[in-house]
């Protein structure tokens, strides 16, 4: 049962967790099967040893387990709002990014400097409030934070969320919002800052 929305699921987190952006079992990754059914990553699971059926199905509309063993992803309920919100995405990736997921305990939004980024992102990535994850105050606050503009999202003191038309696109996407918080950071060191410790941050943000 939509093989292929499953395995395009496990091909991005391979691909995602190969760049260090979905560390341990950090981070979810889900896809529109159909018009009612989405494809997302199990709860709690390495995403080396993970296996094509174990990718559950749910339906978008009830949060009702069509296929798969496993649990869904704790996080189920703000992809399924972010797809259910754009009906124009086809992907939706949570992550714990490095430096994305940094910005976020700045506790603002992050604007988006670059015009490409922007024409993919929105001109900022907007910050949700802080609730734990994996709850439904954390998914009802994502669903109120929602803005029809913004591809990208900052979960205060947590991490990401990126859509996308594709998943290519939504991978692209979250690429795009590492560097924009890449760039963000070095505008903002202090020029009082040594130049060893300078050179040390450009040289850690920059790898
Ligand atoms: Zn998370």
């Amino acid at each position: 049962m939509f093989r292929e929305a499953r395995q395009i699921v496990l091909d991005a987190c391979h691909e995602l967790a190969d760049i260090g952006f979905l560390p341990g079992t950090g981070g979810n990754v889900a896809f529109r099967a159909s018009s009612d059914v989405i494809a997302i990553t199990p709860s709690a699971c390495d995403y080396y040893t993970m296996d094509v059926d174990d990718i559950c199905l749910v339906e978008l509309a009830t949060s009702k387990q069509v296929f798969g063993q496993r649990r869904p992803s704790v996080e189920l309920g703000i992809h399924s709002r972010l797809l259910t919100y754009r009906q124009d995405f086809h992907a939706s990736i949570h992550t714990h990014q490095p430096v994305a997921s940094a910005i976020t305990l700045l506790q603002r939004s992050l604007p988006i400097d670059d015009a490409d980024d922007r024409a993919q992102l929105g001109s900022v990535a907007p910050l949700i409030g802080y609730a734990p994850s994996g709850t439904g105050f954390l998914a009802r606050a994502f669903g109120k934070g929602l803005r029809r503009e913004a591809s990208a999202y900052l979960l205060k003191n947590h991490g990401i969320v990126c859509g996308g038309a594709s998943m290519p696109q939504a991978i692209a996407n979250v690429g795009r919002l590492e560097r924009a918080a890449k760039r963000y950071l070095l505008a903002r060191l202090t020029p009082g800052l040594s130049s060893q410790i300078r050179d040390l941050v450009v040289r850690s943000l920059s790898s």
